[in-house]
């Protein structure tokens, strides 16, 4: 792919993701072609964000550069069970629990770590039929 003035172009990726917010710790599906496909994941999920990420490729097809715009879903539902529940568990000894909110399980493992000392919390999203998946690096 050659522009006119004789340079590489680079060309453009998109694909479409579904989440339930804008925050840094949210959950993603995807990626989808279309923004109708993720459009309606997010409905079906009640996640109330689409996300379009935008690749800038060189002629090597390496990624130059990423950009991300976050869309609201107009007039989305709020449902009232999550379809994504959060788990904490410790890694060291076990225990875990169950949490709606990002701040629920960091407060958990907070406390959790304060009375434990040296113990590790992991912490995993579990989405409705698709499983436990672990977030990394979740507390910074
Ligand atoms: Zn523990």
């Amino acid at each position: 792919m050659q522009s006119p003035g004789g340079t590489a172009m680079a060309y453009k990726e998109i694909f479409w993701m579904a989440c339930d917010s804008t925050e840094q710790l949210r959950a993603e599906y995807g990626p989808f072609h279309t923004r109708a496909e993720a459009e309606a994941e997010a409905r079906k999920l009640g996640f109330s964000y689409l996300l379009r990420y935008e690749h800038l490729l060189d002629e090597n097809e390496e990624i130059q550069e990423v950009r991300c715009i976050f869309l609201e879903l107009p007039g989305a539902v709020v449902v009232e069970s999550p379809a994504l529940s959060l788990h904490t568990r410790c890694a060291t000894c076990g225990e875990s629990a169950t949490h709606d909110k990002a701040w629920q399980a960091e407060v958990w493992a907070d406390i959790h770590e304060f009375e434990h000392t040296r113990h590790r919390v992991r912490l995993f999203a579990h989405a409705r039929g698709k499983g436990l998946k672990e977030i990394g690096d979740w507390r910074g």
